[in-house]
């Protein structure tokens, strides 16, 4: 699976609520955990695959021998947010950029797991924060939209040339084109969607 880095337009989509879990939902999860610790990520957004579906994988260790902490959250809600500290965050569709950004310290959210029931989370601190970072992703807010402008404007340069890297792989056609990421879309929306 390849991470699709910014600026792919596939990353500002809203995500579908998804409407079954089945083995082809469960294998995309496998390929996703695998892609995000070959990555040497926490977390990964199933838009971040090119999947724009209710869908994130997160491990706050990073390790994948310890699955005991792996997390595949399904359609998750926000019900509530408390405190809010600043830290240091990165993603793997921004593969050069660490900024600091604000997150509420606690959160409360609702989810779809894996076996289809339905569970609350109370997540903290490190977790609290990967979860935001990927339940924004589904909304189609990457963290640099979360940056204030004077910590935005530090990373710029490093945006603009993604965005000329982009235009170039675009080019070179290692981008899929419009029209065949419109199919492509159609047919994912099918299978997890309706
Ligand atoms: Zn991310």
């Amino acid at each position: 699976m390849q991470v699709l880095h910014y600026p792919d337009p596939i990353l500002k989509l809203e995500c579908k609520p998804i409407s079954t879990v089945n083995q082809e939902l469960r294998d995309l999860i496998s390929a996703m955990f695998q892609t995000m610790y070959e990555s040497n990520g926490v977390g990964l957004a199933a838009n971040q695959v090119g999947y724009p579906i209710q869908l994130f994988v997160m491990n706050q260790t990073g390790e994948a021998e310890k699955n005991d902490e792996e997390l595949a959250i399904i359609n998750p809600v926000i019900l509530r947010r408390k405190g809010k500290y600043i830290d240091q965050e990165g993603c793997l569709s921004f593969p050069k950029i660490y900024a600091e950004v604000s997150r509420a310290e606690s959160i409360e959210v609702e989810a779809v797991l894996t076996d289809g029931s339905v569970q609350r989370f109370q997540w903290n601190g490190r977790q609290a924060r990967i979860a935001q970072h990927e339940i924004d992703h589904l909304k189609g807010i990457s963290f640099v939209d979360r940056l204030s402008d004077d910590v935005l404007q530090e990373v710029q340069e490093e945006l603009d040339d993604m965005r000329v890297n982009y235009a170039i792989d675009r080019r070179l056609g290692l981008v899929r084109s419009a029209e065949n990421t419109k199919k492509f879309l159609a047919e994912i929306e099918k299978k997890f969607c309706e």
